[in-house]
């Protein structure tokens, strides 16, 4: 039996829901007609009259309350275009690998770092400590542009799924070039391409990004 929790003894303290999917968690807006799921751990009731389920077949997910939590990152919406900037100056690892190191920017993932490269016209094995203030602003604006619209495309697509399996995909962005190995640039016709970086498949441009 799932863990059932409900909202009508509401915390005075203001607390945090922290979601790790380990390899095979989802989270799942529903309603609570919807048949539960096999391997369902956890159903919050939701104000709205829905509920949020943590469904993990292997178990290697977690679900927690914390009182506090600070992510040892920046929050990439909030950060400042300096603070930016300083976090990749002296970086001798790929761009691509640097905002993907949560110790630096939170929650930028692998799909979202591809998109961000590619419009701001930066190559993911760029050393970061070679990119000018000139890119780097535009990485900057990249990378918040990529978020807000993930954001804003979850928004209308949350009645089923906040995660799907894999990578971050629970935004439906649409890619430019992650996942379009092969396929022409939308901006230039030529293949994308992929390589891959620290173990993760990245996907760019070979005439759009330097
Ligand atoms: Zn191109």
């Amino acid at each position: 039996m799932p863990a059932r929790h409900s909202p009508e003894a509401p915390s005075p303290d203001f607390a945090q829901w922290i979601v790790h999917l380990g390899v095979t968690g989802r989270v799942l807006v529903t309603t609570p007609s919807e048949p539960l799921e096999k391997h369902t751990h956890a159903v919050v009731s939701l104000r709205s009259g829905r509920e949020l389920r943590f469904v993990d077949p292997r178990r290697f997910g977690r679900l927690s309350v914390a009182r506090q939590f600070a992510a040892p990152g920046s929050e990439p919406l909030d950060v400042a275009l300096d603070r930016f900037m300083s976090l990749f100056r002296g970086r001798k690892t790929p761009i691509k690998s640097a905002l993907l190191n949560q110790g630096l920017l939170s929650g930028v993932g692998n799909i979202y770092a591809d998109e961000s490269l590619f419009r701001a016209g930066i190559r993911p094995r760029r050393r970061a400590a070679s990119l000018t203030r000139d890119s780097l602003r535009r990485l900057y604006s990249s990378v918040q542009e990529v978020l807000k619209e993930a954001i804003a495309l979850g928004g209308s697509s949350i009645s089923d799924y906040v995660n799907s399996d894999g990578e971050e995909g629970f935004f439906q962005l649409q890619h430019r070039v992650y996942g379009r190995e092969g396929e022409p640039c939308l901006t230039c016709k030529t293949p994308v391409k992929r390589i891959v970086i620290a173990g993760r498949s990245s996907h760019y441009c070979p005439r759009c990004q330097k």
